[in-house]
């Protein structure tokens, strides 16, 4: 039986640019299937590429994952035991298994100029073939497979620039396994002796990478289907490296589509349909622009996390609704989907609505006390929990419940014109001013049963139909057509305000409607 290796995983994020939503659900899969198994989550940022490098990107890569609840275990801020986790400050670990490849003949040393590789893309195209440096191609150009070894040699010593590329076979069939599409199967024909090596000594993605995944014993690779085309690549470098019997399993996530279905879902996508792609604020370091987030779009982070887990995964049964201990104890491979997860913005605010059902009131307090400051409003703690109950079944945002029901702190501001032309009648003002006499029977810290029965009263005694009286009071005391029930409403709002709002609006919404 042989011995399970021990379950270790990395997001591996380039700092070029904010996090997208896509890259934060490769992380949110990453540390569900480590804590499910036990294991460990590594963040491995891979910054070799210095023209791409944007300050600032690694520590947002790093909040946006705290924000949706992901805990790395090892990494540049952690620290662990394969440190450092910053490609840049790994440099000069990756050269030597370049030139390992090249004394076991994997690899070859490559002189073309930039001039030498476009005219053989040229003439590739010209002829109607692919515009690849490849076992073909190679044959043609200026590397260790076609030049003397001795101006090879002189080469190398006066230090000119070269490259090492990999020495892929010629039409050899390639299988290997992935976890999520089964087995993949492609010729070498297809693929390009890619750099492992550039000129100024660095290391392209590919050789930092498969060299990172095995230094830092990494157990499963679970990345976006964008990486797909590469891993036969990453296949064949094991293979030459001798590593392949430590090879991590692979796991490519399906993309994450535009609403419409059709494409990957990009931030301009996000900027069209009025959504954001991204986990955090982002403040463009160039133009200063800032781009907005989950987070100060209102959505609560769990709320996020979970439709992020139901975004290419399906859980066994039909429960949609997991903290993030259920969806750890329910993840598995096996059943995040082959094909695309298609972006649905209703149910990102489905999601979020339902969290804002189940927060702690005292918690929701806190989160709107700012805003309702900042208004200038003015309310007790109790009764601003009070209003959070009454609102927040209409509402998929917390803020919302303080801007949807303003009215619960000052004076209706409008009336819905609509409702106005629909509901109200000539002698509907002398009605509210004749049920707002009633009203003032009632004690002040009159319940909402107390209300009902006056009303009702009201109507009987004035032949009136409840229904008839029902939107003018709704619209007198909140300026809208619809909220909460009426009667909750009016208890909270109480006696006295209940009162003088009706007197205002029997004169301003007649004033309008002559
Ligand atoms: N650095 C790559 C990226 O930016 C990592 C891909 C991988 O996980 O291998 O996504």
């Amino acid at each position: 039986m042989s011995i399970e290796k021990a379950v270790r995983v990395r997001f591996a994020p380039s700092p070029t640019g904010p996090l997208h939503i896509g890259g934060v659900r490769t992380a949110l899969y990453n540390y569900l299937l480590a804590r499910k198994l036990s294991g460990t989550l590594i963040l491995r940022i891979e910054d070799t590429d210095q023209n791409r490098f944007v300050p600032g990107a690694e520590q947002y890569i790093i909040d946006s994952l705290k924000w949706v609840g992901i805990v790395v275990d090892e990494g540049p801020e952690q620290g662990g035991p394969y440190a450092p986790y910053r490609q840049s400050e790994r440099k000069s670990m990756y050269a030597q298994y370049a030139y390992d490849l090249i004394e076991n003949g994997w690899a070859y040393y490559a002189f073309d100029t930039e001039d030498e590789l476009d005219q053989m893309r040229k003439r590739l195209e010209a002829s109607k073939m692919q515009p690849a440096y490849d076992s073909v191609s190679r044959m043609g150009m200026r590397n260790s497979l076609t030049m003397p070894a001795d101006e090879v040699k002189a080469k190398i010593a006066a230090a000119d620039n070269y490259v090492i590329r990999i020495k892929l076979p010629r039409n050899k069939e390639l299988r290997f396994f992935d976890l999520i599409r089964g087995w993949v199967l492609v010729n070498t024909s297809t693929m390009d002796d890619k750099v492992l090596l550039k000129s100024d000594g660095m290391p392209t993605y590919h050789l930092a990478n498969v060299v990172d995944d095995y230094l830092m014993k990494i157990s499963h690779v679970i990345r976006g289907e964008e990486w797909l085309p590469s891993a036969p690549l990453h296949v064949m470098l094991y293979r030459y490296l001798g590593w392949e019997e430590s090879m991590p399993a692979f796991a490519h996530l399906p993309l994450l589509l535009k609403p419409e279905g059709h494409g990957k879902l990009s931030k301009r996508d996000g900027d069209r349909l009025g959504f954001p792609v991204f986990a955090l604020p982002w403040k463009d370091p160039d133009t200063g622009e800032t781009i907005s987030s989950y987070s100060e779009s209102g959505y609560y982070p769990e709320a996020v996390a979970n439709m992020l887990a139901l975004l290419g995964w399906h859980p066994s049964g039909n429960q949609e609704l997991f903290s993030m201990e259920e969806l750890i104890a329910e993840f598995s491979l096996e059943r995040v989907s082959k094909s695309g997860a298609k972006f649905d913005l209703q149910k990102a605010f489905w999601f979020n609505h339902q969290y804002l059902q189940t927060k702690p009131l005292e918690e929701q307090y806190r989160l709107l006390k700012p805003l309702i400051d900042s208004k200038g409003y003015v309310a007790t703690q109790e009764y601003i929990e009070k209003v959070i109950l009454l609102m927040r079944e209409k509402v998929q945002f917390a803020k919302e419940i303080i801007e949807e029901g303003y009215y619960f702190f000052v004076e209706p501001r409008a009336y819905d014109e609509e409702a106005i032309r629909k509901k109200w009648k000539p002698d509907t003002a002398q009605n509210v001013l004749g049920l707002s006499l009633a009203f003032g029977k009632l004690n002040e810290n009159a319940d909402a049963a107390s209300f009902e029965t006056i009303f009702k009263e009201y109507c009987e005694s004035s032949s009136l139909k409840t229904g008839e009286m029902m939107q003018p009071l709704r619209l007198a005391l909140s300026g809208a057509a619809t909220g909460p029930p009426i009667w909750d409403m009016l208890t909270l709002i109480g006696r006295d305000s209940t009162i003088a709002r009706m007197q205002t609006a029997a004169q301003k919404i007649t004033a309008t409607t002559k």
